[in-house]
């Protein structure tokens, strides 16, 4: 309790704030240059369709390769650059080093079904999102329908009607949006059911504890059930175990992605393993 804390109850906490607010101040520092000394980088996770394959596309996911502390994950950093608006400049090279990747890899006769970007509440709601998307699939000559924008239940719901407006303007031009971490957020059916999506991702923390008896399956299923409903997709994250690649498979989710599948890797390690399917008659489902 606060409340009763003494003097001597806050300097004992003093010491382990003051670690954190250092080591936040001095990433903050370091965050700035960040993104001019490119120190960022991307990392590609496949989809699988359910249960085993082909791969049907990639997830790029960032990473912050600093100097001193080595490399960083997003939980470790994206608060801060949301926090200071450096999520914007971010995001959009995020974009931008996605589809130059993705069209390096047609450009060798690679077949990419699709590369998703994860998107960012202030992103996603910057005024010029639409400008840069296209503008950016122009520069590096990537078809709109190779694109896949995610952005999770929270963030979509966040300005429905806005949301709304802006995912159908984007598909409208063939990019394809994506529902990330479904069932962790509050989404209206009613905006869900006008929200141009082609696809729900069933949030890790459901996949995690699924058992053939537990809530967990419940709820798979009934997301499973509203995706159908709603003509979605519907990708299950965090798959590790076999036991979960069959049971997810098994109450019907499509696409399936985790560490039991693929690991994020770097685009060279995906370049040199040929990862990409090389037969055109191979369509990605539904
Ligand atoms: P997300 O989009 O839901 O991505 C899934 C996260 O789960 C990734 O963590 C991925 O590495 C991890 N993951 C995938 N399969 C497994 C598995 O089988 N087991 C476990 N334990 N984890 C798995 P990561 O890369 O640390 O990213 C975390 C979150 O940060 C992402 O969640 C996304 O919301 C955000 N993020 C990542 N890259 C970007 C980006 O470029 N821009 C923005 N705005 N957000 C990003
Ligand atoms: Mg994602
Ligand atoms: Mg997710
Ligand atoms: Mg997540």
């Amino acid at each position: 309790h606060t409340k009763h804390m003494g003097r001597n109850g806050y300097h004992f906490f003093q010491p382990s704030m003051n670690a954190l607010a250092q080591t936040q101040l001095h990433l903050l520092n370091d965050l700035w240059s960040a993104l001019e000394h490119q120190e960022f980088r991307l990392v590609y996770q496949p989809k699988f369709n359910a249960p085993s394959g082909p791969v049907i596309g990639f997830e790029a996911l960032l990473r912050w390769d600093h100097p001193q502390r080595g490399r960083l994950t997003p939980d470790v950093f994206l608060p801060l650059a949301e926090k200071t608006g450096l999520i914007v400049p971010l995001g959009n090279w995020v974009v931008d080093e996605a589809c130059r990747q993705l069209s390096e890899w047609r450009k060798q006769g690679r077949l990419v079904w699709s590369i998703a970007v994860n998107l960012s509440t202030l992103q996603f709601e910057q005024s010029a999102l639409v400008e840069t998307i296209i503008a950016t699939l122009k520069k590096h000559d990537v078809p709109a329908d190779k694109l896949i924008l995610e952005v999770t239940e929270t963030t979509a719901m966040n300005n429905p009607d806005e949301s709304v407006r802006v995912l159908t303007k984007l598909t409208e031009l063939g990019v394809k949006a994506s529902i990330d971490d479904f069932g962790t957020g509050y989404s209206s059916l009613l905006y869900l059911k006008r929200l141009p999506a082609s696809e729900l991702k069933i949030d890790r923390a459901f996949v995690r504890e699924l058992s053939r008896k537990g809530d967990d399956a419940t709820i798979v299923s009934a997301i499973v059930a509203l995706a159908k409903t709603l003509n979605l997709k519907v990708v299950a994250e965090g798959v590790e175990t076999e036991e979960q690649r069959a049971f997810l498979t098994e109450l019907g989710c499509n696409t399936l992605q985790g560490y039991l599948l693929g690991k994020p890797v770097s685009a060279e390690s995906i370049t040199a393993e040929a990862y990409i399917h090389p037969d055109e008659n191979i369509h990605e489902g539904k």
